[in-house]
């Protein structure tokens, strides 16, 4: 975490949403159990390679509850380690959270908003899993709610996203983004992984500037994490030379990538997180397992101070 008062040398998701929603946010993940149009249920094929569907879901959502019976169970959850705040979104994290018809959304999503202890909603989903009819649905309930939708971008790569089995090509993040950007009252945020197979440290960089001319208002950056059992668990053992974050990949030098991102990325866009935190006896491989989320931040905001530099100086 930040010192209080510091000044970040980038934009910070959190003092971001701080400012917007007036104190200290706190997501509580809900599972709506919609599963994901790219990888049927009961099925064990299809799907992107990397993807292990429960590696999304925290504890309290394993059992079949309803979405006010999880905000519950979440409240109780972050209470019971001291975590309190402020503002509370419920964050449809699990799957492909547009995936049904907008009535059956409609009722999920006004139920979580229903609840006294919420102040709004993000729904992650697939950009090729939206219509006009889900986000009009979304700006009407942002009349009132804080409202975002978060894209699983990946990466920005047409020919990464066929390999990893994507089920979509970086046109549909444009044209989702292009949609939901029709209603400014609709945050959007991206999610992106880096070190998928093939790509360089070089070709992540220049992605970057695709992200900025979205026109997203947040992203989440997280390593690559190979869990057991997955297409890409196999490919990894196979073919490690694939791969940029292998095992001798340590956390300086995965910081260095984050800030080379941050200071090709516009001043505009939030930061969300740097690293992803699976448990760790699901993954086959994570090569930043040892270090926590805070130690790496502040690795971060000093290799940004110690270069001089900040988020966008050279766009
Ligand atoms: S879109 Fe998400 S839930 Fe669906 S297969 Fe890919 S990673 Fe898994």
């Amino acid at each position: 975490m930040a010192a209080r008062g510091e000044i970040l040398p980038y934009n910070d998701y959190g003092g971001a949403m701080r400012r917007r929603l007036g104190g200290r946010v706190q997501k509580l993940a809900v599972d709506a159990y919609l599963g994901c149009p790219h990888r049927p249920a009961g099925s064990n094929t299809g799907g992107c390679t990397f993807c292990l569907g429960e590696a999304f879901s925290p504890s309290y959502c394993r059992t079949r509850l309803s979405i006010t019976e999880q905000i519950d169970a979440a409240l109780r959850f972050h209470h019971s380690r001291g975590r309190r705040a402020d503002v509370y979104l419920a964050y449809f994290q699990a799957g492909t959270n547009t995936n049904a018809p907008v009535d059956r959304l409609r009722k999920l999503y006004t139920e979580a908003l229903q609840h006294p202890a919420i102040s709004g909603l993000i729904i992650g989903t697939r950009p090729d899993c939206i219509s006009s009819e889900i986000v009009n649905l979304l700006a009407e309930l942002s009349h009132d709610k804080y409202i975002a939708i978060e894209y699983g971008i990946e990466t920005t790569d047409d020919n990464v996203l066929r390999h990893i089995n994507r089920g979509h090509d970086f046109t549909a993040v444009e044209r989702a983004v292009a949609l939901t950007r029709q209603h400014s009252c609709i945050d959007i945020g991206a999610h992106i992984i880096l070190g998928l197979p093939y790509e360089t440290r070089e070709s992540i960089v220049a992605s970057i500037a695709k992200i900025n001319a979205l026109g997203i208002d947040y992203i989440k950056l997280h390593q690559l994490q190979i869990y057991h059992n997955t297409p890409i668990a196999e490919e990894w053992q196979t073919h490690p030379e694939r791969f940029l974050l292998g095992d001798n990949f340590g956390a300086e030098q995965y910081a260095a990538l984050v800030v080379d991102i941050l200071r090709r990325l516009s001043p505009t866009i939030a930061i969300d997180r740097f690293l992803a935190r699976a448990p760790r006896h699901m993954l086959l491989c994570s090569p930043l397992a040892g270090i926590d989320s805070d130690t790496f931040r502040r690795m971060v905001i000093n290799r940004i101070r110690t270069l001089n530099a900040t988020q966008g100086d050279i766009l």
